[in-house]
C-alpha cells in the first residue's frame, strides 16, 4: 500500500510491470524506475462569489528528473486524486523518453468540477494552485501543459502568476498558452493532429483510402475536436462523436464543421440535433475503420475490447485500455492495430517542446515547421515502435513503453546512483 494506490496507478504498476519482465530489469531496480521522485499536495483557498471560502486539493507529481525538467499537464476533475496523477506522470515519462525529449513527466491536477465554479473564480482558483506551486516549479525544473479541464486561458493565468512573483515575464514556464502570451502556433492542434496523421499512416499500412474510412471520435474536447477535424479534412467520414453530454452518430457522416462550431459557441455537442442522438455507451462499439478514445482513463476494459468494431484503435486519451483489454486485444483474431497512448497522443508534448524552445530562444516559427518538425518525431517513434513490435514478438504498446523505458534506465545507470 502506498500513497498512490488506486485503480489508475495500479494500471500504470501493471504495466510497467509487463515492460520490466520483458526487458528482464532486475527487481531492486525496479522501483528506483517507477516510483515518482515527487509528490506534492497543496491546499487551495479560494473566495467564492458568495462570499463565502472553499479549499481545494491540488496535486503535482514529478516522476524523474534525470534526463533535464519534468513536463505534464493539468487536470481540473473531480475525479482527480494523488494516484491518478501520479500513474499520468509515469506516463509522460515513458512517452517524452519514446519521442526523443529531454524531459521527465509530471503531471499535476485539481481536484474540481470546473463546470461547477464561476470563471471568476476558476481564475482565482488557476493562480492560487500556480502560487502554490512555485517553490517545486520552473523553467528549468518542472514546467506545466494544459490536461483535462484546463485551457489556454488557464495556461495564461499560470504564467501570468509565476511572472509576477518573478518581477518578469517568464513565458517559459508553461506551454499551451495563447500565441499572444508566448504560445506557438500549432499547438492548440497538435494533439488532436498527431492523433489523425498517425491514424492516417496506419490506414495507408492496411491499404485502406482514408476517402473511404469512417471513424469515431470519444470526447469532444481539445484533443477529440482537433482529432475529428482533422480526420474529416483527411477525407475520413466520422459517424459518431461524444462527450459528457451525450452522444451523435450518423452513418452518412457528421458535419464535422457544424459541430466544431456549435461546440465553440456552447461548450459541448449538446443541443446540436435531436435526431442524430443515440446511446454514449454504444459509441465505442460502433462499426468503424479508426476508433480514436479522447476522453479520460480505462474505458476500455476487458469486456469492452472484445466487442470493439474497429481496425485501428488510435489512443488520444490516456490510459483508455486496460492491461486486462490489452489481453483480449492480443487474443483477437481480427487484430485490431493499436497506436498506444504514448506515441498516439505524443504530438501535444512533442508541439509543447517546441514552445519551451521558441520561449527560452524568443525565436519563433512558422505553423508549416512546428507542423512538420511534429509529424517528423511522429513518424520516427512509429518506424521504432513497429520494429521493436516485430523483432521482440510483442504488442505495440509493450515495445513503445519499452523503448520509453530503456532509455530512462540508460540514462539512470550512466549518472549513477547519487550519492
Ligand atoms: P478536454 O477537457 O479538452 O476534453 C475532454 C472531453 O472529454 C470533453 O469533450 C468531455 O465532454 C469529454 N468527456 C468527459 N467525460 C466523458 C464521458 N464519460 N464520455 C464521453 N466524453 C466525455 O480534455 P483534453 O485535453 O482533450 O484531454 C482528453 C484526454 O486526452 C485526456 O485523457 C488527456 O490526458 C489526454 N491528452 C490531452 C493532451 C492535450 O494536449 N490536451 C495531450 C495528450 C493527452
Amino acid at each position: 500500500m502506498s500513497v498512490y494506490s488506486g485503480a489508475v496507478f495500479d494500471m500504470a504498476a501493471r504495466q510497467f510491470a509487463v515492460i520490466a519482465d520483458h526487458l528482464a530489469i532486475p527487481h531492486d531496480e525496479r522501483d528506483r524506475l517507477l516510483l515518482p521522485k515527487r509528490a506534492i499536495t497543496v491546499s487551495c483557498p479560494i473566495h467564492r462569489d458568495d462570499g463565502t471560502i472553499a479549499v481545494f486539493e491540488g496535486y503535482r507529481v514529478q516522476h524523474h528528473l534525470t534526463m533535464g525538467p519534468t513536463k505534464g499537464g493539468t487536470r481540473f476533475a473531480p475525479s482527480v486524486d494523488i494516484g491518478e496523477v501520479a500513474a499520468l506522470a509515469i506516463w509522460m515519462s515513458w512517452k517524452c523518453a519514446l519521442v526523443g525529449l529531454p524531459y521527465g513527466g509530471a503531471k499535476g491536477g485539481i481536484r474540481v468540477d470546473p463546470a461547477s465554479i464561476s470563471k471568476r473564480e476558476l481564475e482565482g482558483l488557476s493562480r492560487r494552485y500556480m502560487q502554490e506551486m512555485i517553490p517545486f516549479v520552473g523553467p528549468h525544473t518542472d514546467v506545466m501543459a494544459p490536461d483535462m479541464g484546463t485551457n489556454e486561458q488557464v495556461m495564461a493565468w499560470f504564467m501570468d502568476t509565476y511572472s509576477m512573483y518573478q518581477g518578469r515575464t517568464v513565458t517559459e514556464i508553461v506551454t499551451g498558452k495563447p500565441v499572444s502570451s508566448g504560445g506557438t502556433l500549432g499547438r492548440r492542434e497538435a494533439t488532436g493532429r498527431g492523433v489523425a496523421y498517425l491514424a492516417k499512416r496506419v490506414l495507408g499500412d492496411l491499404q485502406i483510402a482514408p476517402t473511404t474510412a469512417t471513424a469515431v471520435v470519444q470526447g469532444f474536447g481539445n484533443v477529440g475536436s482537433h482529432a475529428a477535424a482533422e480526420l474529416h479534412r483527411f477525407g475520413v467520414k466520422v459517424i459518431a462523436v461524444s462527450d459528457h453530454t451525450g452522444a451523435l452518430h450518423s452513418a452518412a457522416g457528421l458535419d464535422i464543421p457544424a459541430l466544431l462550431r456549435h461546440a465553440a459557441a456552447h461548450g459541448s455537442i449538446a443541443g446540436f440535433s435531436r435526431e442524430l442522438q443515440c446511446d454514449p455507451a454504444e459509441v465505442l462499439t460502433l462499426p468503424c475503420d479508426v476508433l480514436v478514445p479522447a476522453a479520460m482513463e480505462r474505458v476500455i476494459d476487458a469486456d469492452m475490447a472484445a466487442k470493439l468494431q474497429c481496425r485501428v484503435l488510435a489512443e488520444g486519451a490516456n490510459g483508455p485500455t486496460t492491461p486486462d483489454a490489452d489481453l483480449v486485444l492480443a487474443q483477437r483474431r481480427d487484430q485490431i492495430f493499436v497506436l498506444p497512448d504514448i506515441l498516439c497522443n505524443s504530438g501535444g508534448v512533442v508541439v509543447s517542446y517546441f514552445e519551451w524552445v521558441q520561449d527560452l530562444q524568443q525565436l519563433f516559427w512558422e505553423e508549416e515547421e512546428v507542423t512538420r518538425r511534429e509529424y517528423h518525431i511522429l513518424d520516427r517513434a512509429f518506424d521504432q515502435m513497429v520494429a521493436r513490435a516485430r523483432k521482440d514478438g510483442i504488442s505495440h504498446r509493450t515495445a513503445a513503453m519499452a523503448i520509453g523505458v530503456e532509455k530512462v534506465r540508460a540514462a539512470k545507470q550512466t549518472r549513477g546512483l547519487f550519492p
